[in-house]
């Protein structure tokens, strides 16, 4: 079959990065799953739809209308790349994320990014659920400081204002709803290789997923 290289681990651990280098390096599809959640969110803000309605969430997971194009993002014809990417639609993914209809509605759309010569997949449950076939599964975290840092420093970077404390909790809320959710929660599976980058550069980290896929 096509080979998939999983990428799981918790928010901002700088999988986004890894499995993008990853993929260039490979020349292999990227899917950036979190990114069907954090529409799927966006969606039902713009829509007025509860974060807590199962059955009006996961139609318009179902009916996500998006197209992925020159780094951009478009939702409905509307371009979503830096509203997909606020503090609210990364709350909104994890609150989302929780619902099996959700997650069931994204699992196609997610499966069909497996084409020749292969793909890297980037989200919570790559290796567990979406391709548990996976030729090789990483499990990337870094210790909740560092992470919450790495976040804050690509906020500045834009140009947006954040808080380094509100930034943190955030990210631990994130991690325990993931970790504790019913459905696909965040695991590190006993196949997986563990790569904490909480001191290490993202080359070093690439290289680590380079080197163990050429094993
Ligand atoms: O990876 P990212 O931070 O963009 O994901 C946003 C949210 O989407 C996560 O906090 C998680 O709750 C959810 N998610 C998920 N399963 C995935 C990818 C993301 O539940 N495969």
């Amino acid at each position: 079959g096509i080979p998939v290289i999983a990428i799981d681990g918790p928010s901002a651990s700088g999988k986004g990065t890894v499995a993008a280098r990853v993929a260039a390096a490979l020349g292999f599809h990227l899917l950036d799953s979190g990114a069907l959640y954090r529409l799927t969110a966006v969606a039902a803000i713009k829509a007025g739809v509860a974060l807590d309605d199962e059955a009006a969430l996961t139609q318009i997971a179902a009916g996500l209308d998006v197209r992925f194009a020159d780094g951009a993002t478009w939702l409905a014809g509307e371009e979503v790349s830096d509203a997909m990417r606020s503090e609210a639609a990364s709350v909104g993914a994890s609150k989302v994320a929780v619902f099996g209809g959700v997650r069931a509605a994204l699992l196609g759309r997610q499966r069909a990014f497996r084409q020749a010569p292969g793909l890297v997949g980037d989200g919570r449950d790559m290796g567990s659920v979406v391709f548990p076939d996976a030729a090789l599964k990483v499990f990337l975290t870094a210790s909740v400081e560092i992470r919450a840092e790495r976040r804050y420093k690509q906020l500045i970077e834009k140009g947006v204002s954040a808080n380094l404390e509100s930034l943190s909790q955030d990210l631990r809320e994130r991690d325990e709803r993931d970790r504790n959710r019913a459905h696909a929660p965040l695991v590190q599976l006993p196949d997986a290789l563990l790569l904490d980058t909480s001191s290490m550069s993202a080359d070093a980290a690439v290289r680590f997923v380079l080197d163990a896929w050429r094993e």
